[in-house]
């Protein structure tokens, strides 16, 4: 690992929503993480069908270009009336823009064109994966259920949080701050995001980063 990196760990992503929700997480763990984006490494094309070869894609870039452990997500939203879409697609129906009010606005269409009744039952999938420049890799899923709602509520937009309102929850993400939203109960019971999910599969697994 080189010493600028020591004890850090790189985190494979240029998404800015992402990247602070993973900083919170490995800060719980104690780990500092640096952004592919902030290293100037390239940003894969996520050429993978499913969440699990996409995340292992963008791992295994990183680790590779930094010559340092990394850490990917590759994650969406997945709605049962629309067969599971966006799912690996999540992104990209953001546009070219990466406008997420464009994606929940097409979320909202599609399930008008589908001529879907509510409740919506949709689930957030996250898959990380630790990869290492040799090429050894981890990956782990967390999976969170709940209904999109539409008007959408919140305003600490990231992606599709303010249409998911998380089973047994009364705020949508977007109404919930990030420390709400990916808190770890310390009892070690489950956390409530997809995302706090994976982290404690992940952190449960006790993986060496060196
Ligand atoms: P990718 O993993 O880079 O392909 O992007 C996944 C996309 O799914 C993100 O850009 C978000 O729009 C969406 N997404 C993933 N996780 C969340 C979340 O926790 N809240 C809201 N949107 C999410």
């Amino acid at each position: 690992m080189s010493s600028a990196l020591k004890g850090r760990i790189v985190v494979a992503t240029h998404n800015a929503g992402k990247l602070a929700e993973m900083r919170e997480l490995l800060n719980h763990y104690g780990v500092d993480a640096v952004s592919a984006g902030e290293l100037g490494l390239p940003e894969p094309e996520e050429t993978g069908t499913t969440f699990l070869e996409n995340s292992r894609l963008k791992a295994l870039a990183a680790a590779i270009g930094s010559g340092a452990p990394a850490l990917a997500d590759d994650s969406g939203l997945c709605v049962d009336a629309l067969g599971g879409a966006p799912g690996i697609y999540s992104a990209r129906w953001a546009g070219e823009t990466r406008d997420f009010a464009v994606a929940r606005a097409a979320v909202r269409e599609a399930l008008r064109q589908a001529d879907a009744k509510p409740p919506f039952r949709a689930h957030f999938i996250c898959v990380l994966t630790l990869a290492r420049p040799d090429g050894t890799m981890e990956s782990f899923e967390g999976r969170v259920d709940g209904e999109l709602v539409f008007p959408e509520r919140g305003s600490l937009v990231f992606g599709y949080d303010p249409i998911f309102l998380a089973d047994g929850q009364a705020k949508t993400f977007g109404e919930m701050t990030l420390e709400e939203k990916q808190a770890i109960p310390p009892d070690g019971s489950p956390a409530l995001s997809h995302r706090a999910r994976a982290f404690q599969a992940f952190a449960a697994a006790r993986l060496s980063t060196s």
